[in-house]
């Protein structure tokens, strides 16, 4: 197979790191949501005469060269599912397969490794999808407290929870890293709006994260006016009930017409596969149906969180009150590992998942009765 000429990885590297921040901006981590790389070139052509006002260094990196140039989700694998400790560390001390994803995975270890080793202050990571279904900006994090902060102050609903149902995310692997990390999907892959969004998205990040003072952003308020228009009645926080997951061999095919954050009924059908309609289990809103080829994900059913248990799940982490799980009937530390805890599902009931997911746990592992939780950000070999 000839060469074709890739995108660059890193479309620029602007400011520097003697003072302040680092903001990473990754787009087209699926290549065929080119609306993210699109902004990041529009925003870092804007941010050229601006430099010298960057209160730190901004980069902006292509994320799937390969399947962006095809203009595929991927080309051999999904790059956004693969970052979990045993990918990364096979990459690492063998180097790459010979997969697209490989190469690629082993290019950005590489440039995020560097630009993590060189951050002098915070580094921050907004990692910029489209979705194939119509409707709907929102934010995602791993949930950590300042990450969290930090897509609360985007006008677009905050979706929690997401990580707990997809394994191996670009900002789930580098938010352990002490990165702070959200996702941002700015609409439907082809259309021009999704572009806006995501420089909507880029700009209001920039002012969040303090890399570019209020004087120097004249397109801040014209980004909040944008997402907030499209975000109008829809709730600021909404946590995921349900994965509706597919193989190939499924023959699943959503029903036509649905769009991000369009109500759903309990028991109403979905889609179609080989085994008949496909119903919600949940009562709900419709997150990321399926309209493409490439996907393992069939749809999402997500609920309103509300204010008040972001502010209790705040208050309860400000608290420090994480270290004291095991306290609680049903859950004990591990036997080995630190910040790792095991749950009895029998003995600890409907709330153990609820409390510890406020206190900042994810689910690591599920065996019968027994759930394997840890800290967010604890690292264990
Ligand atoms: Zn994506």
């Amino acid at each position: 197979m000839g060469e074709v000429a890739l995108p660059e990885r890193v479309i620029a590297e602007l400011g520097s790191t003697e003072r302040g921040d680092t903001l990473i901006v990754v787009g087209a981590v699926h290549g065929n949501e080119p609306a993210g790389w699109e902004a990041s070139r529009r925003v870092a052509a804007a941010l050229t005469t601006r430099e010298d006002h960057l209160d730190g260094r901004v980069v902006f990196i292509t994320g799937n060269r390969r399947a962006l140039s095809m203009g595929r989700r991927f080309v051999d694998r999904d790059l956004n599912r693969a970052w979990t400790r045993a990918v990364v560390e096979r990459i690492r001390s063998e180097g790459p397969g010979a997969s697209a994803e490989d190469l690629e995975q082993a290019d950005l270890i590489r440039e995020l490794d560097e630009l993590v080793a060189t951050s002098t202050g915070t580094t921050w990571l907004l990692d910029l999808h489209t979705t194939s279904a119509m409707g709907g900006a929102f934010s995602t994090v791993a949930d950590a407290l300042p990450a969290r902060e930090l897509a609360l102050r985007l006008p677009v609903p905050l979706v929690l929870g997401l990580e707990e149902m997809v394994d191996g995310t670009l900002h789930d692997w580098i938010g352990e890293h002490g990165v702070v990390t959200m996702a941002f999907e700015s609409g439907q892959h082809a259309e021009p709006a999704a572009v806006d969004r995501a420089e909507a998205a880029i700009w209001l990040v920039l002012e969040a994260t303090g890399l570019l003072h209020a004087t120097h952003l004249p397109e801040a308020t014209e980004a909040r006016k944008l997402l907030a228009r499209d975000a109008a009645g829809l709730p600021p926080a909404l946590e995921m009930r349900y994965r509706h997951p597919v193989e190939e061999a499924d023959g699943f095919v959503m029903a036509p017409g649905w769009e991000n954050f369009q109500p759903v009924r309990r028991g109403e059908t979905l889609a179609e596969d080989g085994d008949g309609p496909v119903r919600s289990p949940h009562r709900g809103r419709m997150l990321m149906p399926l309209y493409q080829e490439q996907g393992e994900d069939g749809f999402f059913v997500v609920r309103e969180f509300s204010a008040f248990w972001l502010w209790v799940s705040e208050a309860l982490r400000r608290a420090g009150l994480a270290g004291g799980v095991h306290l609680l009937p049903g859950v004990r530390r591990h036997p080995e590992r630190d910040g790792v805890y095991v749950v009895d599902r029998r003995v600890a009931r409907w709330y153990a998942l609820q409390i510890l997911h406020l206190l900042g746990f994810r689910r690591v592992r599920e065996e019968g009765d027994v759930l394997v939780v840890e800290r967010r950000g604890v690292h264990y070999d």
